[in-house]
Formats: C-alpha cells, sequence, structure tokens
C-alpha cells in the first residue's frame, strides 16, 4: 500500500521547525546576544539600534533593576547603587573583593547569612549572580521579543581561564534568567568560530582577545572546517579598565600638582580617563578638562603609562608559541577580538611581534556572540554538528601518584578534549588486595611538588605475587574539562571511579606558575625521579633478598651470609645518600653478590620439583 503524502494548505512542503538558541557574550563591560537569520548569525540590536548592551545594572527601591545605557549614566551620579564590571567579581570570596575595595565604590553587605559576597544597594542586598542575572535577563528580553518567542537554549561565552568557581557562577546566572545553558565556551575559542567560518581559513591563527576586564590569547590550528586549539594562555586582571586605571591614576597626580584643584570622586576620575583613552584611539593628543584646569595626554605618554600592561600581553603570547612548539613565522593570521584592541598602540605590538597586522575587519565587538550563536544553533540542533567540530586542551598535565610518590602522566598538558587514555598499572606488594590512587595535575616529577586532585581505593584485588595483577587506571576528560578516572583489575572486573574537576580555584596566575616552576625545576626534577626510581629498584632487591634469607637462609656457609649482609648494608647506605648512579651500582653489586645463592636456591628448588614438588609452591 502507497503511503498518502500530507501537504500543508497552499501545497507548501513543512518547514523544519526552527529552534530559538542564541549565543550571549557576557562582556566585562558590554554584552550582546546573537542568533541566527536564515544563513547567517547577527547581533540583535535594542528599539534604540544599538547592539552593546552596557553591562551595567542599576538598583533603585521598589523598581526592576535598570540594565545598559540607561544604569551606565547613572555610575557617577549614584555610584552606590550602579554596579559595573560585576564579570570582575565573579568567583571571588568577600574577603578578596574587600582587598580590591579601593578599585570598588560599592557597601558589602557584612550581615549575609551564607557569607557569599553581596553589594548593599537601596533595593536590597544584590549578590554577583544575581547582578549577572539581572543582566542576561536584559539580553534574554531583547531576544525573545526580536525572536517572538522564548528562548530554549543559550551558548554563554566566559574567559579561557575562568576557573570553576566563575564558570558555575556564570551558569547559576543563567538560571536564574530563566536560561538553559547549552554551553560554556572559551571566548577565543567562540571568536575562531565566527572567523574561521566567514574566512575559511587554512592553518594557524592566534585570536588575541583584551576586553574590558580580561585578556585571553589562544593559538588555533584551522584544517578543513575544523578548529583545535592547540595552546591557550592569557591573564584574568588584565583589560582596559586597568589601563582606565592608569590614566586615573596620572590625572589624579597631574592636579595634585596644581594647588587647589579638588580631586574629583574615583568614578569621575576613572569616566574621564576612559574618554581620554577612547579619544587616544582617533588622534595624538587629547585634553582633559576638569572645571578650570587642564592637561594635555598625548599618544607616546599614554605609551609609557602602558607599556607595562603590553609588555604583559606580548609575553603570553610568547609563552602561548612557546607551548605549540611554534614560532611567530609559523601564524598565518591574527584575530583581535574585544575594545581594547581598537588601540593602535595595541596593535603596533602585536604587529611587532608577530611580524603581521593583524586582522581588525572583523568586528571586534561582535565576533565572540557570533561564534557562540553559531555554536548554538549546531547544539540546538538546527544546523548538523558535521559544520564544524570544535576542539579544546586541558591546560595542565593530569597524572597519577606511583610508588616512591613519583607523578607518571596520563594525559599531558595541551591534549585536546575530550580525550580518553588508559594505562595498566601492578601491585607491588605480595598479597596486595587494596590499590590507593592518588589524582594529581601538574608538570612536575614529584607528588609533592603537584596539585592534589582527588583520592579513592581499589578494593578486594584477588591476592597475588607483587607484579602478578593488571590494573587498568583509565583517564577521560570530557568536552567541559570534568575529569573521571577509574581503576578495574582486569581478572575480576571490579571497577572503583572518581569525578574531579581539575580547573577547580585554579586562576591563571596559579597555573602560570606552576608551568614557571615545572621550567625551572626541570633538572633538579629529572634527577629526584632518578633517585626514587633508583631506591625502588634496591627496595625490590632488598626485600627479595629478606624473603629468600628467611626461606632458604641455610644454604649459605657462615662466610657467604657474612659477604651478602655486608653488600646488603652497602646498599642501604648508599640509598640514602648516594646519586641515582651509585645507587644502580651499588644494587648491580648486591645482584652480582647474591648471584650464588640464586643458583644455590635453583638447585634446590629443582630437586625437589623432580621430587614431585613444583617450583611454583618452593619460589613463594
Ligand atoms: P569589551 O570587554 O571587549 O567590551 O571591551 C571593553 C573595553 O574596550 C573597555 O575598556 C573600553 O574602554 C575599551 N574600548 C572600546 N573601544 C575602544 C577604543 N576605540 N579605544 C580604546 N579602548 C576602547
Amino acid at each position: 500500500m502507497a503511503l498518502l503524502q500530507i501537504q500543508e494548505p497552499g501545497g507548501k512542503q513543512a518547514k523544519p521547525l526552527h529552534r530559538r538558541a542564541v549565543g550571549i557574550d557576557l562582556g566585562t563591560t558590554n554584552s550582546l546576544v546573537a542568533a541566527s537569520f536564515g544563513p547567517g548569525v547577527e547581533t540583535l540590536p535594542d528599539s534604540a539600534d544599538q547592539h552593546l548592551l552596557p553591562s551595567v545594572v542599576h538598583y533603585a527601591k521598589g523598581k526592576p533593576p535598570l540594565v545598559g545605557v540607561e544604569a551606565k549614566a547613572l555610575l557617577v551620579d549614584d555610584p552606590l547603587n550602579t554596579i559595573a564590571s560585576v564579570k570582575r567579581l565573579l568567583g571571588k570570596s568577600l574577603s578578596e573583593l574587600k582587598a580590591k575595595q579601593d578599585y570598588l565604590p560599592f557597601e558589602f553587605d557584612e550581615a549575609r547569612a551564607d557569607g557569599a559576597p553581596a553589594i548593599l544597594t537601596e533595593a536590597g542586598s544584590k549578590d554577583v549572580v544575581q547582578i549577572s542575572a539581572d543582566i542576561l535577563g536584559a539580553l534574554v528580553e531583547r531576544a525573545e521579543s526580536s525572536l517572538k518567542g522564548t528562548l530554549e537554549g543559550a551558548v554563554i561565552t566566559v574567559p579561557a581561564y575562568f576557573n570553576d568557581a566563575q564558570r558555575q557562577q556564570t551558569k547559576d546566572a543563567a538560571q536564574l534568567a530563566g536560561l538553559k545553558v547549552l554551553r560554556l565556551l572559551n571566548e577565543p575559542t567562540a571568536a575562531a568560530v565566527a572567523y574561521g567560518l566567514d574566512s575559511n581559513d587554512q592553518g594557524n591563527v592566534v585570536v588575541f582577545d583584551l576586553g574590558g576586564g580580561t585578556f585571553d590569547v589562544s593559538l588555533l590550528s584551522l584544517k578543513n572546517g575544523v578548529f583545535e586549539v592547540l595552546a591557550t594562555g592569557g591573564d584574568t586582571s588584565l583589560g582596559g579598565d586597568d589601563i582606565d586605571h592608569a590614566i586615573a591614576e596620572w590625572i589624579a597626580a597631574q592636579l595634585q600638582e596644581s594647588a587647589g584643584v579638588a580631586v574629583p570622586s574615583i568614578a569621575r576620575l576613572r569616566q574621564l580617563a576612559n574618554a581620554a583613552k577612547h579619544e587616544l584611539s582617533d588622534k595624538n593628543q587629547t585634553t582633559i578638562v576638569i572645571d578650570e584646569w587642564s592637561a594635555l595626554l598625548d599618544e607616546s605618554a599614554l605609551r609609557e603609562l602602558t607599556a607595562d600592561m603590553i609588555r604583559r600581553t606580548v609575553t603570553s603570547c610568547r609563552r602561548v608559541l612557546r607551548d605549540a612548539g611554534l614560532s611567530a613565522a609559523d601564524i598565518d593570521n591574527i584575530v583581535m577580538v574585544g575594545g581594547s584592541t581598537r588601540m593602535p598602540l595595541v596593535r603596533d605590538a602585536v604587529a611587532e611581534f608577530f611580524g603581521k597586522t593583524p586582522l581588525t575587519d572583523i568586528d571586534a565587538d561582535k565576533v565572540v556572540a557570533i561564534g557562540a550563536g553559531i555554536q548554538a544553533d549546531v547544539l540546538i540542533g538546527n544546523k548538523s554538528p558535521d559544520s564544524f567540530l570544535l576542539l579544546d586542551v586541558n591546560p595542565l598535565s593530569l597524572g597519577i601518584e606511583t610508588m616512591g610518590e613519583l607523578v607518571e602522566k596520563i594525559i599531558p598538558r595541551n591534549t585536546t578534549i575530550p580525550v580518553a587514555k588508559a594505562q595498566e598499572f601492578t601491585t607491588f606488594k605480595d598479597g596486595q588486595t587494596v590499590m590507593s590512587l592518588h589524582v594529581v595535575q601538574g608538570e612536575r616529577e614529584l607528588v609533592s611538588d603537584c596539585r592534589s586532585l582527588a583520592r579513592f581505593e581499589l578494593r578486594d584485588i584477588p591476592a597475588m605475587v607483587a607484579g602478578a595483577a593488571k590494573i587498568r587506571v583509565s583517564f577521560q576528560v570530557d568536552a567541559d574539562g570534568l575529569l573521571s578516572v577509574s581503576a578495574q583489575e582486569l581478572s575480576t572486573g571490579k571497577k572503583a571511579e572518581i569525578q574531579v574537576k581539575p580547573s577547580y580555584g585554579l586562576e591563571f596566575s596559579v597555573i602560570e606558575e606552576m608551568l614557571q616552576d615545572s621550567q625551572s625545576h626541570a633538572k633538579l626534577d629529572m634527577e629526584a625521579r632518578s633517585i626514587k626510581e633508583a631506591q625502588l629498584e634496591a627496595t625490590q632487591l632488598l626485600d627479595a633478598i629478606a624473603n629468600a634469607l628467611l626461606v632458604d637462609g641455610n644454604l649459605l656457609s657462615r662466610e657467604e651470609a657474612d659477604s651478602l649482609s655486608e653488600s646488603i648494608k652497602a646498599l642501604e647506605i648508599t640509598m640514602t645518600t648516594g646519586s641515582s648512579v651509585q645507587i644502580h651500582a651499588a644494587t648491580e653489586e648486591l645482584n652480582k653478590a647474591s648471584s650464588e645463592f640464586a643458583a644455590k636456591r635453583m638447585d634446590l628448588h629443582i630437586a625437589n620439583a623432580l621430587r614431585g614438588e613444583s617450583i611454583d609452591a618452593v619460589e613463594k
């Protein structure tokens, strides 16, 4: 029987449902929302045709929060109730925030029962999640009125080195705003998605993202529509806000030199500084005016004020190149993202370092949101996931503690994630039925120099001789950076596992420090590792001889026993004081000294076997 074809009235073929999903760039200074319209993804404007929503929220008693341009206009007049740059406060404790109070004109709520950092406003106590949720709420409202319906999901971008607490708070804010988070996406990766699909480029691309509060640099390889992040780096506390701060301090210093002129509020100084900075992106000099007073700031003075910050960005670029094993000449394109890359001095520094003019034709403000919008379109099912593949990397090596407190790296740093790797381990002692697993993160050779992530135990291993059990340890890191470790005894299938979030609490500065430490200690670490390995080998031999002496000690003459015990003593002393080479030599010496004893034991066991006893039985 033939199937009836059902057609819509009017004879039109039913169109596949286009689901409403958006990409959101939740920026320190400005935020954007992008959605797909037909083949392309575009950022959505408000009713005044403004695409950028200032990430500023104003709270007033008995009124809903005011977000965006109107809130920004109240920054100077009502600083206590107007909150800007909330992204910089995410994931921080109250004490960390208070330590930064000179930057922040807020009053913190000390009386909150849960101890979470919150700001006292006229409309009550507002925590950082609530404030971020209010910004997201304004973007949701804009998107829903533009797309004429309820949103089904969003991809939200975060700086590559946001730690777990910061990522979690971003997710919590989205939930509070009624948004379903399809995925958090690293900002530079999002930019590359937009850039790569725009131009169908091939080769190595650096995404240099200097925004208001954060700096991220990523090195990506683009091949046949596949994005692979080769390395990432940056600084979570470097951006246009710091440049404003440096200019504001310069203005305050100039004012202090001119007696009789009152220094305005921090908020006013920063507003003046920001305006001067913007003007210097188009002109060679600008005049800062406060009442009757004025001062001239020119490009070269700005270069001097920002030299240290620019140097820090270049250092991060150098490190990312080194991590990926590439040189500046291997880079085909540099993509500039973030408002601060409009500064000519930033572009010059990047051009000088890479020896190429960076690409600036992509809208530096919109590119991240557009990339997130493209990803959202794929994740919600509007586009085939085959249209591109997105790969990320893990920032630090993940491994396991082995005997002698050594680290065995299972997933080296900068491995593309998601990834799964397994390695086989065995028991160290005869009859060992429990194995403790210690999961660590870091680049150093000794456990004590790495970061402990988790510990768990595999129990009920069948009792066997040392080295006979086979335990398969598997590491798996998913696309969100979540690590699962499992250990399985292969003969029984007995398994134990644990989940960890390796990025938890790791600031970029800590990662940086761990990497620097591993480089500066590389030689010493290798020697420490060799010593530990030599000591382990020696311990195994000493244990085996001690066991053999207990069973078959009577096979040795007095002289033979004395000579053997001298070699044992020599090895025991060398083990605690000697280098790895000396320990190896002493172990070899003891091996030789015990060879006669081993031969006698073998003869005896063969004789016993011939009498019907199995070699296995006597060897135990
Ligand atoms: P973002 O976080 O990407 O929105 O970047 C915002 C930062 O870019 C703020 O510090 C702005 O002051 C800065 N910015 C935007 N446009 C310019 C410009 N034309 N010149 C200098 N800085 C700018």
